[in-house]
């Protein structure tokens, strides 16, 4: 199978994300989407009709047809699907967060190495042009702001939003700022689910990064803004309609004409504006392929299962910093 010039590929749970995955696993070359399960099985037979795929009513007959599967069921049983496909000689590609407690990412680590088998995390931001396009060679934040507020859903609500919404901020966060984590204050609410909907925390890092990150699900509107401070530069990302704007200190006049406000022509001082121009592009497009790819070449996909064990870490740390202050 491992030779096999296409790759065979299978989605269990197709509902609200899981159906993307069936619709975008036929944009990719070098795959045959073999087909789906679900145990709402009438919703596996509609989807399967409108692909012309097979819904398949056990998972472990899926997963013997594949070689690699994505998983888009809800986060509690992320690993005991996980644990037989692995098991089974099948790579994974998790939808985030990757499980929802830290033994189970760690057992799940320890299977997939056991059977050599890749676990890529559904991270999908990684993949937004918007923050592709920073260097991360060349970044040194001293201070990060984000907000990620959405409108309710009931859809999520089985976990708390540190692990529904501000989980994709932590990841970027952490590829961010390669330093350890000194300090963790957060506060957050229950309001419509019985779970946190709003929080707020500040992670201050052993190098003085400060992050302040926020994330709501009992927003009137969305919205997905990332800013990066550093000392001679303000990045600030939109994640929504993707974008990326920077201002750059310089000490000298920009020789081409281009948009920038001085700010002192004594001590010459000005600040130089970009906007960068995106190009429509689908993220969970390059997110699967990125996934196939790393089957093909065995490479490390671009967000590890050790990614996604360390956004659930601090998520859980920001949890309990959350929960001292509830009880107080
Ligand atoms: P959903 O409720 O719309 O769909 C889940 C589907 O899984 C349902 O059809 C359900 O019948 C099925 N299911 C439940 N248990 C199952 C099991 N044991 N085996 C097979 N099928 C099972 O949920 P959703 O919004 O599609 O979310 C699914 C996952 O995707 C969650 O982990 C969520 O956190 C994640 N998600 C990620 C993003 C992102 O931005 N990457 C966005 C939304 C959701």
């Amino acid at each position: 199978m491992a030779n096999s010039p296409k790759i065979k590929v299978g989605v269990v749970g197709v509902g609200h994300l899981g159906k993307f995955h069936v619709k975008q696993y036929h944009n990719i070359n070098n795959v045959i989407c073999m087909g789906v399960f679900d145990i709402n099985s009438k919703e596996a037979h509609r989807v399967a009709k409108e692909y012309n795929i097979t819904a398949y009513d056990l998972l472990e007959d899926l997963i013997k047809e594949c070689e690699a599967i994505s998983i888009c069921t809800p986060t509690s049983t992320h690993h005991a699907v996980a644990k037989q496909a692995l098991s089974s000689d099948c790579h994974v590609l998790i939808e985030k967060p990757i499980t929802h407690n830290v033994m189970e990412a760690k057992d799940l680590i320890k299977i997939s190495n056991e059977y050599n088998k890749i676990i890529q995390v559904g991270h999908i931001e990684r993949f937004n042009p918007a923050l592709s396009e920073l260097n991360l060679d060349n970044i040194n934040p001293t201070f990060i702001e984000s907000h990620r507020l959405s409108p309710f859903n009931t859809r999520g609500t089985d976990v708390d939003v540190v692990l529904d919404l501000m989980i994709h901020d932590i990841d970027i966060l952490l590829n961010l700022v390669k330093s350890e984590i000194d300090n963790i204050v957060a506060s957050g609410i229950c309001v419509l689910s019985n779970k946190i909907d709003m929080a707020n925390t500040r992670i201050k890092f052993a190098n003085g990064c400060v992050a302040n990150l926020t994330a709501s699900r009992i927003s009137q509107k969305q919205l997905r803004k990332l800013r990066i401070f550093e000392n001679n530069k303000y990045t600030n990302i939109d994640f929504l309609h993707p974008s990326q704007e920077t201002y750059i200190l310089a000490k000298n006049k920009p020789k081409k004409p281009s948009p920038y406000i001085i700010v002192d022509e004594n001590e010459k001082k000005y600040i130089l504006y970009s906007k960068s121009k995106i190009e429509s592009y689908n993220a969970l497009t390059l997110e699967l392929d990125n996934f196939i790819n790393s089957i093909f070449n065995q490479k490390k996909p671009l967000v590890s299962a050790y990614d996604g064990l360390a956004a659930i870490e601090v998520a859980f740390k920001i949890l309990e910093q959350i929960n001292l202050n509830k009880n107080n």
